[in-house]
């Protein structure tokens, strides 16, 4: 394990390049290992990241060891007052995180700010730590006895997050982690990792104790350093199902609490009598939005009955309205994709969904920076007549392609909802509030929108989805975030009182 002297003479980290932070500083790794960081709107490399070792993961779970016992103690009127300054710096630097997200991630500067946006209910949710965190009193359970409960920080936790939202879901995590008492360890993605060291700056002004806030960088050995660590008390976890199930399997069995959200196949199901426009535009925000690359986005569409030509018609022709361009171009709707290889894969349903029989109404390989850009652009494609046995529907495709299945029947739609291995979010699109009660009374998907198109909950609720798209008990954020975060400890006490004490050698019961 590194020691803070070792890390003194270790190399000062390198502008240009993203180190970890460990301790309230920027520590350079020692691994010798990195990985490349693009800008997916040109195709270079910009930058490097260091991928850390398990002694450097030690390093940083030693340090908020350190830092947990006066972290703990702190008070919440204090900690309350750190949570409000982290929330007012992350506002009022909103614009620079952004653009760490579009530098990195490829997504347009009007989405960057929307996910900062929904990050900061997490922070503001978080500086009401006091109410949130009172137990229950119950006076007199038996004469002179009362009995309460208290719930208390878990120690050192982490949290590993995906590419796809590189500020908001650190921030699912940390707001309530660190308001709660415990000390934190982000790994975030490699993909795009300087947001995460942007907010631990941002964090370390606002006035968190070094220790507090870590980042480790790095991939999977990263990751398994810290499944195995016995030092790290729990583990959420954002990002795909196979890596998700991993996560909840190794961390559980090494004795630790963990939450593991994993992927999504989202459902849209339109009913005849829906507004066909209202669901057009539903449906293409929903779909293309962030190139599709949300675990909340629409992939496909359950166009119920007659209602298929008119919508499929109806999308079709709001398709070349969308503006796909890189984010540094103030009228760009839709950036690129993360990498080369992710893009093509996603491109890659294009031919099967045509081999496999459904149509492809619009290719977004016909975008011209398809071709013309080195940049991982991919247009906005729409698949007609998509089956539940084709790739298109099976996988999932996570960019800016959007699918139709046509059935009967409502009884049909929410079948195929409910037969696939996902329960992420879902929406119905009706006039009809009956039929909206029903759906979301008998759907198996853990967030339900009615005429809304993404449902993520706000702070004060928990974001989960059910089946795959869920390993674990507790959802995130919100009230099942400040239960996963603490622990239950329930206190019996008497305080001496001549008038009922006397010797009594059977069984506790209640007087
Ligand atoms: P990913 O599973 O590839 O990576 C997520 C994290 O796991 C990263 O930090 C990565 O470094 C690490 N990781 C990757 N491979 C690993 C391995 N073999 N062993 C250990 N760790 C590993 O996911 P991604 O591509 O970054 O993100 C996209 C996925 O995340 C999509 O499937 C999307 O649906 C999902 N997602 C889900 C939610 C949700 O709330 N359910 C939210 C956002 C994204």
């Amino acid at each position: 394990m590194t020691s803070v002297a070792e890390r003194e003479t270790a190399t000062t980290p390198t502008p240009g390049r993203v180190s970890h932070w460990i301790g309230g500083q920027l520590v350079a790794g020692t691994s010798g290992r990195e990985g490349p960081i693009y800008d997916p709107a040109t195709g270079a490399i910009t930058r490097y990241v260091d991928f850390a070792s398990v002694a450097e993961l030690g390093a940083a779970v030693a340090e908020a060891t350190s830092a947990y016992p006066a972290w703990r103690a702190t008070s919440l009127s204090k900690r309350t007052d750190i949570m409000f300054r982290i929330r007012n710096l992350v506002e009022q630097h909103r614009h620079e995180l952004a653009a760490h997200l579009t530098a990195e991630h490829g997504k347009v500067p009007s989405d960057a700010l929307g996910e900062i946006a929904r990050g900061l209910e997490n922070l503001e949710f978080a500086c009401g730590i006091p109410n949130l965190i009172k137990g229950g009193f119950s006076e007199q359970v038996s004469t002179g006895v009362d009995v309460y409960q208290i719930r208390q920080p878990l120690g050192v936790v982490a949290g590993i997050t995906p590419f796809n939202f590189p500020a908001m879901v650190p921030m699912w995590m940390f707001a309530t982690a660190i308001a709660t008492g415990n000390t934190f360890i982000l790994k975030p993605s490699e993909k795009d990792p300087s947001a995460a060291n942007f907010m631990a700056e941002l964090l370390r002004e606002a006035g968190v104790p070094a220790g507090v806030f870590n980042v480790v960088h790095g991939d999977k050995v990263a990751v398994d350093a810290i499944l195995a660590h016995q030092g790290i008390a729990a583990v959420s976890f954002v990002g795909s199902t196979p890596i998700a199930r991993y996560i909840y399997e190794t961390g559980t069995k090494a004795g630790k609490r963990v939450q593991a959200l994993g992927g999504a196949k989202n459902h849209m199901i339109v009913l005849p009598d829906a507004d066909i426009e209202m669901a057009a535009d539903a449906a293409i925000s929903a779909g293309y939005g962030s190139a599709g690359e949300r675990c909340m986005a629409i992939a496909t569409i359950v166009a119920v009955g007659d209602v298929a030509d008119p919508l499929v018609e109806a999308i079709k022709a709001r398709l070349p309205r969308v503006k796909v361009g890189p984010g540094s171009d103030p009228s760009s709707e839709m950036g690129p994709l993360v990498t080369k290889q992710h893009r093509d894969k996603v491109a890659s349903y294009l031919d099967s969904s045509a081999a496999q029989g459904a149509t492809v109404v619009a290719d977004g390989r016909e975008l011209p920076l398809y071709k013309d850009s080195d940049g991982f652009f991919l247009g906005v494609s729409l698949i007609d007549h998509v089956t539940t046995e084709m790739d298109a529907y099976r996988d999932e495709i996570f960019g800016p392609v959007l699918t139709v299945v046509r059935v009967a029947t409502y009884d049909e739609a929410v079948t195929l909802i409910n037969d696939n291995p996902y329960g992420n979010g879902t929406a119905i699109f009706t006039r009809d509030g009956g039929a909206a009660r029903q759906f979301q009374f008998e759907v198996n998907a853990g967030m339900v929108g009615i005429n809304v198109p993404i449902p993520v909950p706000v702070a004060y609720y928990s974001f989960g989805g059910w089946k795959n798209s869920l390993f674990g008990d507790l959802h995130m954020y919100g009230p099942e975030g400040i239960q996963f975060y603490t622990r239950a400890k329930i206190v019996t006490s008497r305080w001496p009182d001549p008038g009922t004490s006397r010797i009594d050698l059977g069984f506790p019961r209640t007087r």
